[in-house]
C-alpha cells in the first residue's frame, strides 16, 4: 500500500513530539503542531526564518549558545551521523525548555542531502507541573501572578525539611533569589513589562525543576528554591546552573532584547536553625553577592 504523501503530512502534524526540517542554510522549512506547543511559536513565525534567528537559541546545560557555534542540526548536515542531545530551548516568552532532541539528514529521492530533521521532546515534566498549580491553587498556597507556591507555601515547605532533616537526617539545602537592578527595569520599561519578567524568571525556575526541587515567590522580585537531600557543592552547582539560564535568556518587547540577572545566596538547613534564621543566612549571603557585583551566587 503506497501512502500518500498528505497522509504523512497528517502524521507529522499530530504526533507529541516537536519536529522541524531545516535546509543546507539551516532556514526552517517545516515546524508542526507540538514544535508550536513546546516553544510557543507557531509555524508561521518561524517557516522561512534561520534557527539562530532569536527564535530557538538552544544553549547547554551551562548556558553556552549551540546555534551560532557547532549545533547538533549543523554538525549532523556536516558529518551525516545522527545525533541526540539535551538542550535548554528558547520558549517565546524567554523561559529555558529542556528538551531531549534527536537530529538526522535529510535527504531527497537521488541520497543528496538537503537539510536537516529535529525532533524534540519536552522534559519540563509540565503535566505535573499543571496539577501542581491546581492543588495549590485550591488551598490559596499559589501565587497568582507567577503560578509559583506562594510564601505562606514555601514556609510550611521549609518546616517540612526541617522535620525530615531532624527524624530522618535528609540535608536540604536554600537558595534565596533576587532580580538584580529591577527596579531600574520597572522604571525604563514599565510594570507591565516588569511584571512579565517575574513570569518568565519564574517559569524558568519551574521548567526546569526536577522531582526534589521546589520553587516560590518570597515577595516581590524575590524567590526561594528549596532543594531536597543535596550537598553544599551540587547546591551551588544547581544555583549557578540556574543564574547562568536567566543570563542568558531575554524576552523580546517590540524588537528588542530584554535581559536580566539574578543575584543569590545559598545554604544548608543546620542542626540549630530556626525558619528565621535559615533564612536571615541565606539573606546575608545574597546580599554578598549583590555587593560583590551581582548576577553571582554566594554560599555558606
Ligand atoms: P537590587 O539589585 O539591589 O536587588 O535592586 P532592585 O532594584 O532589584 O531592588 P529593590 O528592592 O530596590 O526594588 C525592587 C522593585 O521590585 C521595587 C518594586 O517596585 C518592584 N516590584 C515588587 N513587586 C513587583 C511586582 O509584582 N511587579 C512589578 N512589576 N514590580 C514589582
Ligand atoms: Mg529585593
Ligand atoms: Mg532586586
Amino acid at each position: 500500500m503506497r501512502i500518500e504523501e498528505h497522509c504523512y503530512k497528517k502524521i507529522m502534524e499530530n504526533i507529541h513530539d516537536g519536529l522541524y526540517f531545516v535546509d543546507r542554510d539551516r532556514v526552517i522549512t517545516y515546524w508542526n503542531k507540538a514544535a508550536e506547543k513546546i516553544s510557543g511559536f507557531t509555524a508561521d513565525e518561524v517557516v522561512g526564518k534561520s534557527c539562530s534567528d532569536n527564535i530557538l537559541t538552544h544553549v547547554d546545560r551551562e548556558g553556552n549558545s549551540l546555534c551560532t557555534g557547532i549545533c547538533p542540526l549543523a554538525e549532523t548536515i556536516l558529518d551525516e551521523k545522527p545525533r541526540e542531545a539535551e538542550v535548554y530551548m528558547h520558549h517565546k516568552d524567554g523561559h529555558r525548555i529542556p528538551v531531549s532532541l534527536r537530529v538526522s539528514t535529510l535527504t531527497d529521492s537521488d541520497g543528496n542531502i538537503i537539510g536537516g530533521i529535529e525532533l524534540f521532546t519536552d522534559i519540563s515534566n509540565q503535566a505535573a507541573n499543571e496539577l501542581r498549580v491546581k492543588e495549590l491553587e485550591k488551598l490559596a498556597l499559589l501565587d497568582n501572578l507567577t503560578q509559583l507556591a506562594n510564601r505562606n507555601y514555601i514556609e510550611r515547605e521549609i518546616r517540612n525539611r526541617f522535620e525530615e532533616k531532624k527524624r530522618f537526617n535528609v540535608p536540604f539545602g536554600i537558595l534565596f533569589i533576587d532580580i538584580d537592578h529591577f527596579k531600574k527595569f520597572n522604571d525604563t520599561y514599565g510594570h507591565d513589562v516588569g511584571d512579565d519578567v517575574l513570569k518568565f524568571v519564574a517559569n524558568t525556575f519551574v521548567a526546569n525543576a526536577r522531582p526534589f526541587e521546589l520553587y516560590g515567590r518570597w515577595g516581590g522580585e524575590e524567590f526561594v528554591g528549596i532543594i531536597r537531600n543535596i550537598n553544599a557543592k551540587d547546591l551551588e552547582l544547581l544555583g549557578n546552573r540556574l543564574r547562568s539560564l536567566i543570563e542568558k535568556s531575554y524576552i523580546m518587547r517590540e524588537n528588542e532584547k530584554l535581559y536580566v540577572t539574578i543575584s543569590i545566596g545559598a545554604t544548608l538547613g543546620r542542626e540549630n536553625d530556626t525558619m528565621d534564621s535559615l533564612m536571615k543566612r541565606a539573606d546575608t549571603f545574597l546580599y554578598k553577592s549583590k555587593a560583590a557585583g551581582r548576577n553571582r551566587l554566594t554560599i555558606g
